[in-house]
């Protein structure tokens, strides 16, 4: 019965994540298992914040695997303004730099600075704020598309919907929905695809006026999309870490970084990255290549990182 009590008491102490993630309940072990990593809260709160994030030379190993760190000296900056583009094989490490960055762990050597102070100085919720992660396969309640928008933001106005909407290029394909705004986003609803999805989650993120905005691009969704990125940065100044798993979304990026096992080997811009005929350059040719074959097979062969480690 104790042990109940006090299990009941961890989960109740997660209670403000839970609310956040309804329907996702594996979450919550997820946080559980985390917990013990994580120093304890700090109390920064800024009012303003530039969002300059600088991890700076991490070193890092899963509890479970703690003899085999799963990145290296690993070094990264944001900055306002700017999208930064992680990109790399399957297992380099790209995801675990994001859960970092979200604090669900802590280096074993290194630092994660904001606006130069250690990011456990700060205010749980206020990084909550601060910092938007759009993930991979993003979860959305079986509500309206608008439900799911202001979602991010209590008492957000139907102006600032769309706003955000428009930011995260879901505002025209909204409105040619059934019932635009007021079209199921849940599973029954059936009408949005996994793409369209993500894109509602951007919005989502984004009109909590994040510094820090971070997208996982599995699904490749935003790929013709890269130039929309640009935009997104312009707006409230924020810094976009985006983690790219193929090569033609990264190429508008201010800044590459090519990580492989747990270490940057290659950084730069496409063209300086180009310029260096390294391991980026040689991904780009393979690319083309396959693209210039399934042109002529008229199939759809575009170069994934994942499996190519
Ligand atoms: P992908 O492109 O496939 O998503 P990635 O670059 O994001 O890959 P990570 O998911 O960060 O790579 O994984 C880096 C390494 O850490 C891999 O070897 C992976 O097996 C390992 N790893 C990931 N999560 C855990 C975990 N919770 N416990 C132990 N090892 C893990």
């Amino acid at each position: 019965e104790l042990q109940f009590a006090s299990a009941v008491e961890v989960l109740m102490s997660y209670y403000p994540h839970v609310k956040k993630a309804v329907g996702a309940s594996e979450k919550i072990f997820e946080y559980v298992d985390r917990q013990p990593q994580v120093p304890p809260e700090g109390s920064l709160a800024p009012k303003v914040l530039r969002g300059n994030v600088h991890m700076k030379n991490i070193t890092f190993a899963y509890p479970k695997r703690p003899d085999t760190p799963v990145l290296k000296g690993f070094s990264l900056e944001l900055k306002p303004g700017e999208v930064t583009a992680l990109v790399g094989p399957s297992g380099a490490g790209k995801s675990t730099c994001v859960s970092l960055l979200e604090r669900f762990y802590q280096p074993q050597d290194g630092e994660i600075l904001l606006d130069e102070q250690p990011l456990y100085s700060y205010q749980n919720q206020y990084l909550h704020d601060k910092i938007a992660v759009v993930s991979q396969e993003p979860v959305l309640f079986a509500r309206s598309v608008r439900e799911n928008i202001k979602y991010g933001r209590e008492g957000a106005t139907d102006e600032e919907m769309i706003r955000a909407a428009e930011l995260a290029n879901a505002h025209t394909f909204i409105s040619d929905l059934s019932k635009g705004y007021d079209t199921d986003a849940g599973e029954k609803g059936g009408q949005v695809s996994g793409g369209q999805k993500q894109r509602i989650a951007i919005a989502r993120a984004l009109i909590r006026q994040p510094k820090i905005l971070v997208l996982d691009d599995a699904t490749s969704s935003l790929d013709t999309e890269s130039e929309h990125l640009v935009s997104v940065c312009n707006f409230n100044q924020c810094a976009v870490l985006l983690i790219a798993h193929k090569l033609s979304t990264v190429e508008k990026a201010n800044h590459i970084i090519f990580l492989k096992d747990g270490e940057v080997i290659e950084e730069g811009t496409h063209e300086e990255l180009l310029g260096k005929g390294g391991a980026y350059a040689q991904l780009v040719e393979k690319q083309n290549t396959a693209f210039q074959r399934s042109a002529e097979e008229g199939s759809d062969a575009n170069v994934h990182f994942t499996g190519s480690k």
